[in-house]
């Protein structure tokens, strides 16, 4: 059997990269950037006034003025006015280009107008090139602002703007259909029967997938029957990028889902962790080169794989940078005594003087979800020990 790093590695060197497309600036929060943002221009693209007031030269400063003849008045966005001899000023304002033959600012609040002349208060203290942000001074006309494999987010999607692109090359949506099992499954909304139960891994499933992969996902609920999973399996195989199914990989007289897999040619690559929960993990590659997933039904289980295997596979897949590993303490001593690496669900707090704890929050078993409320995520406590001290450092994932 497999050690979580080597089933990791096995996806990781399966799974085929997916294709990029052109979408309005508008729409592309959330989306893996596929290519190189440059800067249109110098930034700030000219000598950008911060601060309401009046633009002077500094060498009348020096000189001693203190009383400057007002030019006029430049707003932002207007072209720059020229300050035509000694001891003159623009009155201006922020966003403004500075006006040719200024370099200094003097606030508003430190002038008073006196008819057509602008008085500085006697006892202020001006710097040369005040309240002016230089253009260029942050990024240079053609220099790298963003490169491929960062997820947009609100700052990128301002820097992208600011770059002058109104469209981006984006890494597509992934199809991703999401496959539950199990003849006791019933949908919420629906009626159910003391024998049945809610299906609820593919709802959690698809949350995940939107939330974490801007996936679109495609939900179909199948009983334990060997025909009508292999036709609606066929298909949706056809119809998307990748499979997710949950439920029917374990033993089970009717756990089915493997040896459907393996008859619609889907190459198995491996079945079974050394891990707990999600130890009946099933991972293949379809004909096509598409990544089925097959992850056991028990929602703690389910929900474990996803976020350590699938989640990170289909960021991959989509030419998302890895991030960094976020690894946090533990607040108390854990005890495990099987050898398997144990993934253990916790709520961060917050220690004395900073630093956050992972609270353990285990579970009552692999179906007990409803435990999971307000945890952060879970722990990777890996194996080769049956104790984890306080303050043992965990890779965290969170939900
Ligand atoms: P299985 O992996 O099919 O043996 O299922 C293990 C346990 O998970 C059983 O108690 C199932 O009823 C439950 N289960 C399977 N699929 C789902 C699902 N979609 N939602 C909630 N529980 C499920
Ligand atoms: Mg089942």
């Amino acid at each position: 059997m497999l050690d979580v790093a080597d089933a990791e590695a096995l996806i990781c060197n399966r799974v085929q990269a997916l294709g990029a497309r052109t979408i309005p600036l508008a729409q592309a929060c959330g989306s893996v950037l596929r290519e190189t943002i440059v800067a249109e221009r110098d930034q700030p693209p000219f000598d950008r006034v911060t601060m309401d007031g009046i633009a002077i030269a500094y060498r009348d400063w020096q000189a001693g003025v203190r009383e400057f003849e007002i030019l006029g008045t430049q707003a932002a966005g207007a072209p720059p006015m020229t300050l035509a001899g000694p001891k003159q000023c623009v009155e201006i304002m922020t966003g403004a280009m500075l006006p040719i033959g200024a370099d200094t600012v003097i606030p508003v609040e430190r002038i008073t107008r006196q008819n057509s002349c602008m008085q500085i208060e006697s006892n202020y203290a001006a710097a040369e090139k005040q309240f002016v942000h230089p253009r260029g001074s942050d990024r240079q006309d053609g220099s790298v602002l963003l490169e491929p494999g960062i997820v947009l987010g609100p700052p990128e999607i301002a820097i992208v703007a600011g770059a002058g692109r109104a469209a981006l090359r984006v890494a597509v949506q992934p199809r991703v259909a999401v496959i539950s099992t199990g003849d006791e499954l019933i949908e919420p909304g629906q009626a159910v029967q003391p024998h049945q139960i809610r299906s609820s891994n593919d709802l959690a499933i698809a949350a995940a997938l939107e939330r974490h992969c801007n996936a679109v996902v495609t939900r179909a609920l199948l009983k334990d029957e060997r025909d009508q999973m292999l036709a609606r399996i066929r298909k949706l195989h056809d119809d998307n990028d990748a499979l997710i199914l949950s439920g029917g990989v374990s033993m089970g007289k009717f756990d089915f889902v493997p040896g459907v897999l393996e008859r619609l040619g889907v190459e198995l690559v491996f079945h079974k962790i050394e891990q707990r929960p999600g130890r009946p993990m099933w991972f293949g590659i379809s004909r096509d080169g598409k990544p089925v997933f097959a992850l056991p039904g028990n929602p703690v289980s389910t929900l474990v794989c996803l976020y350590r295997y699938v989640l990170p596979a289909i960021r991959h897949a989509l030419g998302q940078a890895p991030s960094a590993e976020e690894v946090v303490r533990l607040a108390e001593a854990v005890q495990f005594e099987p050898d398997l690496t144990y993934f253990l669900p916790v709520s961060l707090t917050w220690a004395h003087g900073g630093g956050a704890l992972a609270q353990s929050r285990p579970t009552n078993t692999s179906g007990d979800f409803v435990s999971l409320a307000n945890t952060t995520g879970f722990v990777e406590l890996p194996r080769g020990t049956d104790n984890y001290p306080a303050r043992f450092a965990a890779r965290l994932f969170r939900w």
